[in-house]
């Protein structure tokens, strides 16, 4: 792990995470020493990039290759009305810088193919997958497999959100690919479905827990659990999910 050193704005800056004894000094040593992953800057990945920010997180690596549209700015909150039309990376990165300017952010605005994509993850100690269709998904998840780096999956549509974490160093631990991978309603977007701007931000927000708890090393994660939401009950329930042996992407990776 790198060397880092907490300063004494570090110390009041983090100060109400480092009060708890999950936390304290050595866990945000390891959130400064630690790189993640976010795929995709919308709904989902914006409070997952402002909370991890401002919790510390040493490395945001940043990818999404679309720019910000008006129709964005209901559920998007990283991004704001005068950033309509930049690119969601570099609207991001003029936010994060100032709401965290001793992180380092690391910029991906082209769309990611198999190769730069297996590149970003293994850049990385956790992973994100905050973007809105099946296809990114799976990439994402395979080169997650493929790196054996922990996956922290968040989908809302409508009123309805669902989150988990895959982590390919757990023998127990499903996939992606084990859940969804006989297809789902995963290809309905948001952009045909709707979705209110609260429960992205409800799913993000949970991903950004997840996150750090993993980087960190404190508390128990979503693992071999699937967490649904429904906003219009205000419901939470849990499935417990399993591996298929017969995945096409997991299988054989544990003996
Ligand atoms: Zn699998």
């Amino acid at each position: 792990m790198a060397v880092f050193v907490l300063s004494d704005d570090d110390l009041l800056r983090y100060s109400r995470q480092i009060l708890l004894p999950q936390i304290d000094v050595n866990g945000q040593l390891r959130l400064g020493a630690s790189r993640a992953l976010i795929v995709g800057l919308g709904g989902l990945g914006s409070p997952v990039a402002l909370y991890l920010a401002a919790a510390g997180v040493g490395e945001l690596h940043l990818a999404d290759f679309d720019t910000v549209d008006l129709t964005n700015l209901q559920r998007q909150v990283l991004h704001d009305t005068a950033s309509v039309g930049l690119s969601k990376v570099d609207s991001a990165l003029q936010r994060l810088g100032a709401i965290n300017p001793r992180i380092r952010l690391v910029a991906h605005r082209a769309a990611l193919d198999e190769d730069s994509l297996a590149a970003a993850v293994a850049a990385v100690d956790l992973v994100l997958d905050c973007s809105d269709n099946f296809a990114t998904r799976e990439a994402v998840n395979a080169a997650c497999v493929a790196a054996n780096k922990p996956l922290v999956s968040g989908a809302a549509i409508r009123l309805e959100g669902q989150l988990s974490v895959f982590d390919p160093r757990d023998a127990a631990s499903p996939c992606y690919h084990c859940l969804y991978g006989h297809g789902s309603e995963a290809e309905l977007t948001c952009s045909e479905a709707g979705v209110v701007g609260p429960l992205v931000g409800l799913v993000g927000s949970l991903q950004a827990l997840e996150a750090l708890k993993l980087l960190a090393g404190f508390g128990e994660p979503l693992v071999g659990r699937l967490l649904l939401i429904d906003g219009l009950g205000s419901r939470f329930r849990e499935l417990r999910v399993k591996r298929d042996p017969a995945c096409a992407v997991c299988a054989g990776r544990h003996g």
